[in-house]
């Protein structure tokens, strides 16, 4: 919620709990090609964590439990990055921390600005690209009227 706020009050616009995306991220910002997971510290084994506590009672259970989260949240990350999304993980525990929602807005302006230059440079290589047949193709006809023969 708090990290909701935070975008929605700088002007963000975004998507929550996106199921068709790996994972279902909590915000997606299509702008900026970027989603955010806000990972619970127990539920998603923060490593070193004071918060991620370890339950004495049923401790196999918890710690398969928790390892699946683990699993489950580095196949999501895996996936979405594939599919060309900027991924952000946020621990609960950081929240903590003032300086967390102003960082994570940096970082979300530096995803859109590095989707912006990748599409870009996509496009460059496309037009290139279709320079290069179209010349092939230019080249072979020139070749083939000086030699008067028909295509
Ligand atoms: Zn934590």
């Amino acid at each position: 919620m708090a990290v909701r706020r935070f975008l929605h009050a700088h002007g963000y616009r975004y998507r929550i709990h996106v199921k068709e995306l790996p994972g279902c991220p909590d915000v997606v910002l299509p702008k900026y090609h970027t989603v955010i997971f806000v990972n619970g510290c127990f539920w998603h084994g923060h490593r070193n964590c004071r918060f991620a506590t370890k339950p004495k009672s049923n401790a196999d259970f918890w710690q398969s439990k928790i390892r699946n989260n683990i699993r489950r949240d580095e196949l999501s990350v895996q996936a979405l990055e594939a599919m060309g999304w900027r991924v952000i993980s946020v621990w609960e525990c950081e929240l903590k921390n003032e300086s967390t929602l102003p960082s994570l807005a940096d970082q979300v302006q530096d995803n859109g600005r590095s989707y912006e230059s990748e599409q870009a440079r996509r496009k460059q290589r496309n037009a290139e690209h279709r320079a290069m047949l179209k010349a092939a193709q230019e080249r072979y006809e020139a070749a083939m009227a000086e030699l008067g023969l028909k295509i």
